[in-house]
């Protein structure tokens, strides 16, 4: 597996204060909210997919398991620690909780993290479409490659294993056969990248309908867009700047 260049993103200041009552109401809403947007894209269906939000005290408001994400309220959030124990006696978390402290864990710079089932995005895993290729601008700029983890059984540790590398050196990770990771500074960044994922994975799927290929960007295209992301002070894990996964 690969690891990351350069330095590691620096932690958030986190307070050990306790989170106030307003972060918390916030938070819940917030979560609804890109939950309904996620079921109204068809980026998760039924009770798939979960998200989450760190607090200022290094607690995670998550989504509880089996509930459908389009039709949450804010006391269906739940709240755990780092290590993934329910507190303030709230509902069941998630089954998938161990993606989300992963993430936290490997990346003291997120605060949001955002789990789906994009179908276009997990078909590709499963034609071995990679992923990885520079294909369009926006994408390279703002997200860079998208690495995929191997197969791991989700709800085990195993998965948590899967895409710990992955995650240290890309705010994009797709889970073959099974769907994303996207983080971010907060939940709309993180669905941010989830909805250009969907729609990257889908244009490449219509180019590989209509022509059963397709092309990288030239490298010299790259690295002026790569130039721009400079220029424009866009940060975030960006695979085709680190270089993770790419050099052989
Ligand atoms: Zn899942």
């Amino acid at each position: 597996m690969n690891t990351p260049r350069g330095n590691m993103p620096h932690a958030h200041d986190s307070s050990s204060r306790e989170a106030g009552a307003d972060e918390i109401t916030r938070g819940r809403r917030a979560l609804c909210e890109i939950g309904k947007l996620c079921y109204s894209r068809n980026l998760i269906v039924g009770a798939d997919g979960n998200l989450s939000m760190r607090l200022s005290d290094d607690t995670i408001l998550i989504t509880p398991a089996g509930a459908m994400k389009g039709f949450l309220e804010p006391h269906h959030i739940t709240r755990v620690d780092m290590a993934g124990r329910v507190l303030d006696n709230g509902p069941r978390a998630s089954t998938e909780t161990g993606i989300h402290t992963t993430a936290y864990e490997v990346r003291p710079d997120i605060r949001a993290v955002v789990h789906a089932h994009p179908p276009h995005a997990v078909a590709l895993t499963l034609a071995d479409i990679d992923l990885q290729m520079p294909i369009i601008p926006e994408v390279v700029v703002t997200i860079g490659g998208i690495p995929t983890a191997p197969y791991a059984t989700p709800g085990t540790h195993e998965l948590g294993d899967s895409i710990r590398d992955l995650l240290r050196c890309s705010d994009t990770v797709m889970m073959r056969s099974h769907g994303s990771i996207t983080v971010g500074d907060n939940l709309m960044d993180a669905f941010k990248k989830l909805d250009m994922l969907e729609h990257t994975a889908r244009i490449l799927y219509l180019t590989h309908t209509l022509r059963g290929g397709l092309d990288p960007l030239p490298p010299e295209a790259v690295e002026k867009l790569l130039h721009t992301r400079k220029i424009l002070g866009v940060t975030g894990m960006n695979t085709l700047v680190n270089r993770c996964g790419l050099d052989g």
